[in-house]
């Protein structure tokens, strides 16, 4: 029987232990960790996660700033905001939600964010880091994914890890924090050649594709930790559903544990980004 790795209540697990760091802070320091959130345009998906972030930011005892800009807002007031943001004391991490509208650039965006304060862990100093010193901001997605693996399995030291998707927001970072636990590390992507046999050499799956159910049971090899990043809507039986990479079904029948879609990585997502917000407060004010 698989195991269902369940994300929401190893989030809950990670905001309590950070509610009361944050208490803790703000009992002997005076510190109140705050975190803004950049909303630019009225992308659906994107308003969803904005608000279940800023709710469960405020939760912990955390503060909330949020910034929600039209669509039609140009580069220079986007730029404009993020270095008001970067010189706010009481701001210790900033988030732009992507996607950001055509006409603005994503790259300049993210980088014209403070290393110390970029929560998302996709400024280059803390790519950087992350692939050289195993240092910086680590982005959040990878990092729950890697505290679920490691709560399930502990050591994951010599395990061979596959992970499909070269993204630079999850299959990169992903690769690098498993190649850090040191285990064998291969990505794959829509070039890769026997994606099926490759899969079934994995001990540890992790799917970051975006093509709903794609990784089928028999991809898996006996006993081994499937990760499913995949947020994928589909209609099904006249309803809008969410599902992920794999095909949870026939997966669950066959993998040792699995995440499953919705109530797995993105849950553990958000929690994360919180606990990226609590250390660069800390950090940004010399408290080890
Ligand atoms: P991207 O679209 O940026 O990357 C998808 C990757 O999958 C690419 O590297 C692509 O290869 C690869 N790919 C596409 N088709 C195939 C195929 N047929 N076979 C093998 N590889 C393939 O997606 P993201 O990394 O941003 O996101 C991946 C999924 O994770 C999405 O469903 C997204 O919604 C979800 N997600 C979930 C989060 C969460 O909090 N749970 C957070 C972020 C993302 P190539 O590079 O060759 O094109």
């Amino acid at each position: 029987m698989t195991t269902i790795i369940d994300g929401k209540a190893n989030a809950q697990q990670l905001r309590t232990s950070l509610a009361k760091e944050v208490a803790l802070l703000k009992s002997e320091h005076g510190l109140i960790p705050g975190l803004a959130v950049v909303l630019v345009g009225e992308d659906p998906a994107s308003q969803v996660y904005v608000r279940n972030k800023a709710k469960q930011t405020v939760e912990v005892g955390m503060q909330s700033f949020e910034h929600r800009l039209d669509a039609s807002t140009d580069e220079d007031t986007l730029l404009n905001l993020i270095a008001t943001l970067n010189a706010d004391d009481s701001v210790h991490g900033i988030l732009v939600q992507l996607p950001l509208p055509a006409h603005i650039n994503e790259f300049k965006v993210i980088n014209a964010v403070s290393h110390e304060k970029d929560v998302d862990g996709f400024h280059l100093i803390n790519v950087g880091r992350l692939n050289t010193d195993g240092g910086g901001v680590v982005p959040c997605t990878p990092l729950g994914s890697l505290m679920m693996l490691k709560s399930h399995l502990g050591d994951l030291t010599g395990l061979n890890a596959v992970i499909v998707g070269r993204s630079n927001i999850v299959g990169k970072p992903m690769a690098a924090l498993l190649l850090k636990a040191s285990c064998t590390v291969t990505i794959a992507h829509s070039r890769t050649r026997n994606l099926e046999e490759l899969c079934r050499t994995a001990d540890i799956l992790v799917a970051a594709v975006g093509r709903p159910r794609m990784i089928q049971g028999d991809w898996i090899k006996p006993g081994a930790t499937v990760i499913d990043v995949g947020i994928n809507r589909i209609e099904e039986d006249g309803a809008t559903k969410l599902v992920g990479d794999v095909d949870f079904q026939s997966a669950s029948e066959v993998a040792g544990a699995i995440t499953p879609v919705p109530g797995g990585v993105g849950p553990m997502t958000i929690a994360c980004l919180l606990h990226n917000t609590v250390q660069q407060a800390k950090s940004i004010a010399g408290i080890t």
